[in-house]
């Protein structure tokens, strides 16, 4: 049997006071055709990454919109991991793809999962790649399947593709981030765009005095009264926290007490991570003004609030980015960010709202640098991005259009 991740249910009144008692209604009626509906989210980790964090939150609200809705994490070993890693990072354009063996590996996995998938359900939403072949295995009832692709596709490495794309044909329809996202002769031929968003509920998001989040932080060390940048972010190379710790070089030059948090996280299903918090540690060292957080030590949902809440600039130096939630949660907070232009964080922060995009070291340390010096800028910039954010990437919205799917699916 695959685990279910127990996260109980939800109200989404609770959301009410931040979004409108007119957006409540509007999801109620939308999702009242689709009351006993069972649908079932599958992915590969319970914690650490951005779909652990959607799912954490969407599932409790989908239940208390009257949806028997689950979530499962597939199995695998050390090695499917690896695979599934390469898969990842080959999907968004690495030089890399699998051996004989790796695929092997994969449809191995694939098939033990498909075989360990008890429970009977009318949708099934696989997330990423992970779990992108089991539908081929699986076989029995009248399911529908959704792939939802949450990472950059567009300029998949070729080989790879060839060998993914045919477990695509079980597939009724496909969500992306972005429409720029959908890689060349996408085989499913329902596709739709719909951004993820953030739970201002969540213990991340929630609102947190400074008081409270000030005591946070000094008890895990960090001086509140000195300038502080942070980037949260799991230890993955599309993440670029090496250019994080060059950027905070250049502007130490300018600000001697400037103090850096690279706060990440590891999850169940990428291997890769400690090799890159190695990597990180060891460019770290000699600066006890740079500090390096997990969530093994203890930084979690609260400390990241503060994190995002406290800085005075948030950092996302991404390279290659899905969407990026830690921006959105940073805006909504009111704190300005500095971040690559990658993926979906331009549409975070579109039409300059939010803070700066950039694209080398240099410039997201001058960019950091003069918002540092200007706090009322980077407070004016915060304010319009969280506007963008309660508009349009709050979960109420996520849940309005994968409702709106599902029933046309479901229909
Ligand atoms: N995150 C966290 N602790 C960490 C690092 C990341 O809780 O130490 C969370 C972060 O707040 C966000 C998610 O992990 O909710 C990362 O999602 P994002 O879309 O930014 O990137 P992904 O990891 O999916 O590529």
């Amino acid at each position: 049997m695959l685990e279910t991740v127990d996260v109980g249910r939800q109200s989404v009144d609770v959301l009410g006071p931040t979004v409108g008692g007119d957006v409540i209604s509007g999801l109620r009626a939308l999702a009242a055709p689709l009351r006993g509906a069972r649908v079932l989210h599958l992915n590969a980790t319970p914690y650490g990454g951005g779909v652990a964090e959607l799912l954490r939150s969407e599932v409790p609200l989908l239940r208390d919109l009257g949806l028997e809705a689950d979530w499962k994490v597939i199995t695998g070993d050390r090695d499917f991991f690896s695979v599934t890693k390469t898969l990842h990072n080959a999907l968004q354009g690495a030089e890399r793809t699998l051996t004989e063996h790796e695929k092997e590996v994969y449809l191995t996995y694939s098939t033990r999962n498909a075989r360990l998938l008890e429970g009977e359900y009318d949708l099934i939403v696989a997330h990423d790649p992970q779990p992108l072949a089991i539908p081929q295995f699986y076989g029995r009832g009248d399911v529908r399947w959704l792939w939802r692709c949450h990472i950059d596709t567009s300029e998949p490495n070729p080989s790879l593709w060839d060998f993914l794309r045919p477990y695509l044909d079980d597939y009724d329809a496909a969500v992306f981030t972005l429409g720029s996202f959908v890689p060349p002769g996408f085989p499913v031929e329902r596709v739709e765009i719909i951004p993820p968003a953030i739970d201002p509920e969540s213990p991340k998001n929630f609102a947190l005095d400074p008081g409270t989040a000030g005591r946070v932080l000094r008890w895990i060390g960090v001086e509140t009264e000195r300038p502080l940048i942070t980037q949260v972010s799991r230890f993955d190379p599309w993440k670029d926290q090496p250019g994080v710790i060059e950027a905070y070089r250049l502007i130490k030059e300018e600000v001697p007490s400037l103090q850096l948090a690279l706060v990440g996280s590891m999850a169940l299903d990428d291997p890769e991570g400690w090799e890159v918090y190695r990597r990180i540690k060891e460019a770290a060292r000699r600066d006890p003004d740079i500090r390096i957080f997990t969530n093994l030590t203890g930084a979690g949902n609260i400390e990241v609030n503060a994190f995002q809440r406290l800085s005075d600039v948030v950092i996302q130096k991404s390279i290659r980015e899905g969407f990026g939630l830690v921006v959105s949660e940073t805006l909504w907070k009111g704190t300005p960010v500095v971040a690559g232009e990658a993926g979906g964080i331009p549409l975070q922060m579109q039409d300059g709202a939010g803070g700066y995009l950039v694209r080398t070291i240099e410039e997201c340390a001058r960019m950091a640098l003069r918002l540092l010096r200007d706090p009322d800028e980077g407070e004016a910039l915060a304010a319009r991005g969280r506007e963008l954010v309660r508009r349009r990437f709050l979960i109420t919205r996520l849940l309005s259009d994968e409702l709106s799917l599902y029933a046309s699916l479901l229909g």
